[in-house]
């Protein structure tokens, strides 16, 4: 069993690595009061090619392994959370269905501007009434002629506001069991607009904006729908399965971050004459630390090797990715709080960031899937017959 990374997923590491340290990690503080969205990193992002990791070279992008894009993720989540929300968008959520579902044409055309990073985009199923379950979604696409035309209100859709393109889940009928059958379409918003509505205020990562999307009467061409007709539960299902590792990394990012901090603290920080890190109690609290990160880390890499093997539709890949983002945001939430109990007052005040990366960590507990839905994929899994 050979754990080691190959020299170029090293390679690929340390450059971004080497990018959010020196770029990323110096601005951080100031993106996250400001609540705005970084164009300029992001761009920047793309000028490294980290918009299109996943997306082949034929198409503009780099084209690396998914264990290799999992590691840039998570070396930008360290720095920032919210820059590591757009990577995970582009890749994960947007050219992810794009390259399974898309047709030639669709592929062609899209998949180049989303690896330069000329365009955004978004992956748009949650709505007000409808997010662990999307199959209760109230959007709709009824045909007209040539078009599909939508109307619906998506909601808390990343990057939604500045998106240019938008992987879009409607209502186009009933099946014969009486199930809604739900079909993906790819908005392209020059061609087919579709308006921001609320963006949200949130706990934490205030520069990756959320917002609402609202689709009027939106006339998408026949051409743009992704896959085949009322089969867009399961590629929503099979982006999301995926996206649980992107999620996993990103929580591997925010614990490593706040841990590294919380290490360093307690060796310069003295009470009763001493460093803090020499009373047992704070020493065990890191060394519990260290055993949730390398425990997650293994996780994911165990799951992102079993995706190449089997794809992301193998149950089995299924269900440990589900445990792979369960375990990864559980513990994130514990180490970025025992990252605050280390720092004491101290883990309280913006400066030090480590009660910002407990906030970013509390996300994660939310997005793709809960965890309450992960233990409901992990446990049908376990119980099958
Ligand atoms: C910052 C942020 C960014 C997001 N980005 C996106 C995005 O880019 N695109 C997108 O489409 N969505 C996005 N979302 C939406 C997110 O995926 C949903 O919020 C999430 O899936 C949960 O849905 P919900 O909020 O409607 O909660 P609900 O589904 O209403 O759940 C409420 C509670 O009930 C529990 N629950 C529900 N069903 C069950 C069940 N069967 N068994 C046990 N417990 C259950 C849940 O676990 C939860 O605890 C984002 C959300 C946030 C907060």
């Amino acid at each position: 069993m050979d754990f080691s990374l190959t020299e170029e997923q090293i390679m690929i590491r340390d450059t971004a690595r080497e990018f959010a340290q020196s770029e990323v990690e110096p601005k951080a503080i100031e993106l996250e009061s400001r609540h705005e969205f970084p164009m300029e990193l992001t761009n920047k992002m793309a000028e490294m090619g980290f918009h299109g990791l996943v997306i082949p070279e034929k198409f503009g992008g780099a084209g690396v392994d998914y264990l290799s894009y999992l590691l840039v993720e998570q070396e930008i989540a360290r720095a920032s959370i919210s820059l590591s929300m757009t990577l995970g968008a582009q890749n994960s959520l947007v050219a992810i269905p794009l390259m399974e579902c898309g047709s030639e044409e669709l592929q062609k055309k899209y998949l180049p501007k989303i690896a330069s990073g000329e365009w955004l985009g978004c992956f748009a199923l949650t709505e007000p009434g409808a997010g662990s379950d999307p199959a209760g979604m109230a959007t709709t696409a009824k045909r007209d002629g040539d078009h599909w035309v939508i109307n619906g209100t998506k909601i808390y859709i990343t990057n939604g506001s500045v998106s240019k393109l938008a992987i879009v889940w409607a209502k186009t009928g009933t099946k014969p069991d009486g199930k809604a059958a739900i079909t993906t379409f790819l908005v392209d918003r020059e061609q087919s607009p579709y308006r921001t509505g609320t963006i949200e205020h949130k706990m934490g990562v205030h520069a990756s904006p959320t917002t609402e999307l609202i689709f009027e009467d939106c006339r998408v061409p026949a051409s743009h729908m992704m896959g085949k007709e009322g089969e867009g539960f399961k590629i929503a299902l099979s982006t999301l399965n995926a996206g649980r590792l992107s999620v996993a990394t990103q929580c591997i990012g925010i614990a490593k971050a706040a841990y590294e901090r919380a290490k360093r603290f307690s060796k310069e920080r003295e009470q009763f004459g001493k460093k803090i890190s020499e009373f047992q109690a704070i020493a065990f609290k890191l060394a519990d630390c260290a055993v949730g990160i390398s425990a997650a880390e293994l996780l994911v890499q165990k799951a992102a090797w079993l995706k190449e093997q089997r794809g992301a539709r193998d149950p089995e890949f299924i269900s440990l990715a589900a445990q792979a983002k369960l375990f990864a945001s559980e513990m994130a939430c514990r180490v970025t709080d025992e990252a605050v109990q280390i720092h004491g007052g101290y883990g309280y005040m913006k400066e030090y960031r480590v009660e910002e990366f407990f906030r970013a960590a509390r996300l994660m507990e939310l997005v793709e899937g809960t965890s309450e839905i992960q233990r409901l994929t992990i446990s049908r899994w376990e119980l099958r017959d």
